[in-house]
């Protein structure tokens, strides 16, 4: 929650005579990311906990006992200002932490140590690939705060028979950021997450391969077009729905389209859109309504007295960054020739730009390609982590390509087969091995030729057409090679070689 939402929205009923194509879609983010510190935000306990029993990593401080002291994780503000500075923020003089005051069993504490009125840092930008061309997001605010225990619902979560909570999770470092309502769709809001993903991997602060390291709330309303520029935030025309608390990436573009649906038939119906907070059922795809929403002035804010306000906008100059994605993209472009394209997917995910630079020196094109357009979506497919990928075998692979012992096609083939190897956990055999195994050998000169051949004793009828000049007796022909080689010949070439190798046509 942000003191943005304090506002209210107007609630009115919408214009009925406003077709759908004119209106808007308003979107803004709040994105929890757990911080990748050895040690909690304020005590020593180990942030290494997910296979670990439950209530294992807990002391005073994190369980809040009375009379225990926190005392603020340098590594977390590190990071945390890492990722302010990264996002072009400006870091307040003096930021300081709050409490906010709830009952839920996941806080045993009563109270979340967070940042309220003086956040770490405000008034950011992240750029990224919008709709229409190159977007600047803002980011209203950079904070952090310590994460709840976990919830533990036995026997579904709609009508749990008991409930387990497990306070590992307790005081793990938070680090939320909140944008403005600048995201159109729920595209723009992927994109927008994978960017900001990227940046916090190459800042080495975050681990997305980490269960439950990032969560989102949404805000979503559909606005008149142009009304929301024209009158501005808390003054919209309808509703504006928040869906909290989805963990995933793809989530939150699923939600946001649902959401989308189901307001835009509210309003076909004529129906008025309430403020409202909504749940994302990530099986099922869809959002249902949750209960209300406490408001920002229940939570009952106040300094927290046991920590001293931050004072780091000096140390914040001397923080160095590395390269982030934007400039590594550039730097693909010039170094390797990358097309922005190309430039763009590889860079967009830290382990796949490290990856490229581990095998692009064989042919930096070949290589471009063959990671970013055939690896990439083989990958995805199988559900693989690039980092399981060796990068030996890959090289191995693009010289086989480079040298031209196999045809595209049967690359492709050789590179599925080790990767249905990896997703069954068997040792993977070295591309040359499988080119044996799989017998994808490009055929050479004299091989085609006999196949050629065959296929010409074969086929009299096509080869006679073919000689009365019909065209398309040659496709024919070269099709019916393709198949008895099983690829492992260049269309072009077996084109060639036919043409010579036919019966010269007597007209
Ligand atoms: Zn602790």
């Amino acid at each position: 929650m942000s003191p943005a939402s304090l506002h209210k929205t107007a609630g009115k009923i919408p214009d009925p005579d406003i077709p759908s194509e004119e209106d808007e879609v308003i979107i803004g983010l709040e994105v929890h990311c757990q911080l990748d510190t050895r040690t909690k935000l304020f005590c020593g306990c180990s942030t290494d906990y997910r296979d670990d029993d439950p209530n294992t990593h807990v002391c005073p401080i994190c369980m809040g006992l009375p009379g225990s002291l926190p005392r603020v994780n340098k590594k977390a503000v590190e990071y945390a200002l890492k990722v302010a500075k990264a996002l072009n923020c400006r870091v307040l003089e003096e930021s300081e932490f709050s409490r906010k005051n709830y009952f839920y069993p996941d806080l045993d504490k009563g109270f979340q140590i967070t940042q309220y009125d003086k956040p770490l840092a405000v008034e950011g930008v992240l750029e990224i690939e919008g709709d229409e061309g190159d977007k600047k997001v803002r980011i209203t605010r950079v904070h952090m705060e310590e994460d709840p225990g976990r919830l533990v619902h036995k026997g579904g979560t709609d009508r749990p028979k008991y409930t387990l909570v497990d306070y590992n999770r307790a005081g793990i470092p938070l680090i939320e950021m909140v944008t403005e309502p600048d995201l159109r769709s729920p595209k723009e809001a992927r994109r927008f997450l994978n960017k900001l993903r990227a940046t916090l991997e190459y800042l080495a602060v975050f681990d997305s391969e980490k269960e439950g390291s990032l969560r989102v709330d949404a805000n979503i309303s559909i606005q008149p077009k142009g009304w929301f520029e024209k009158h501005g935030k808390g003054l919209e025309e309808r509703g504006r729905v928040e869906i909290k608390n989805i963990s995933s990436y793809k989530g939150v573009e699923k939600a946001l389209t649902f959401e989308i649906t189901r307001q835009k038939n509210l309003i076909r119906r004529k129906q008025k859109l309430e403020s409202t907070t909504r749940h994302f059922v990530e099986t099922r795809g869809i959002t249902t309504s949750s209960r209300s929403k406490e408001m920002e002035q229940d939570y009952r804010y106040f300094p927290e007295p046991d920590l001293k306000p931050l004072r780091v906008c000096e140390w914040c100059d001397h923080i160095e960054l590395p390269e982030l994605p934007d400039a590594r993209r550039a730097r693909f472009m010039d170094q390797y020739g990358c097309s922005p394209n190309h430039a763009r997917t590889l860079t967009g995910d830290l382990r796949l730009a490290v990856f490229y630079e581990k095998v692009a020196d064989v042919d930096n094109q070949l290589a471009a390609t063959w990671v970013a357009d055939t690896l990439l979506g083989e990958l995805n497919y199988r559900d693989i982590s690039i980092v399981d990928m060796s990068p030996s075998h890959f090289i191995e692979l693009l010289e086989l390509l480079r040298e031209d012992v196999i045809t595209d096609k049967s690359g492709v083939e050789v590179l599925r087969f080790i990767l249905d190897q990896l997703k069954e956990g068997c040792t993977c055999e070295a591309p040359s091995a499988c080119v044996t195994r799989l017998n994808l050998a490009k055929a050479g000169d004299e091989g085609l030729d006999a196949v050629i051949n065959e296929v010409i004793g074969e086929q009299p009828q096509a080869v006679e057409d073919y000689r009365c000049g019909r065209k398309e007796a040659l496709n024919f022909l070269v099709g019916q090679v393709m198949r008895k080689t099983r690829g492992r010949v260049d269309p072009g070439d077996v084109n060639r070689r036919l043409r010579e190798m036919l019966p010269k046509g007597g007209t």
